[in-house]
């Protein structure tokens, strides 16, 4: 459930400190610490899942949860409304994916451009 070296449960838990975006049970929210975008915070679930890879179907309600509230915190936290407006949310899986901190997280990034290429 919590593993004491993961960076991320610590910060969860706040052991380590964080810009808080939102928290319930389940769910933290955290500003980036090196944001790639006007507006980029993290989500994770509290429970520790090494990644996307990791997930089990009881798991599901969760991510769901999490991608439903995803919206809400982006306008929140500054992101312009759909369509003009939006954001790009990304799940780094695995080396190969680009995954360096090994806690499920989603990156929610948006703002003005020109922040995003491609
Ligand atoms: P990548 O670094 O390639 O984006 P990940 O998808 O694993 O790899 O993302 C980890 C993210 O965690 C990075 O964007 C990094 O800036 C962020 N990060 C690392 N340490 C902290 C911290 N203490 N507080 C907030 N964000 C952090």
């Amino acid at each position: 459930m919590h593993d004491p070296n993961c960076l991320f449960c610590r910060i969860a838990k706040g052991e380590i400190p964080s810009r808080k975006v939102y928290e319930d049970e389940e769910v933290f929210a955290f500003h980036d610490i090196h944001p790639g975008a006007p507006v980029h915070f993290l989500m994770i679930p509290k429970k520790h899942v090494a990644s996307l890879a990791q997930v089990s179907a009881e798991d599901a309600p969760l991510l769901g949860r999490m991608l439903a509230l995803a919206p809400k915190l982006a306008l929140e936290q500054g992101c312009n409304p759909y369509p003009e407006g939006g954001y790009r949310v990304v799940v780094n899986t695995g080396t190969e994916g680009g995954q360096e901190v090994h806690h499920l997280h989603l990156h929610v990034m948006g703002g003005p451009r020109p922040w995003l290429k491609g």
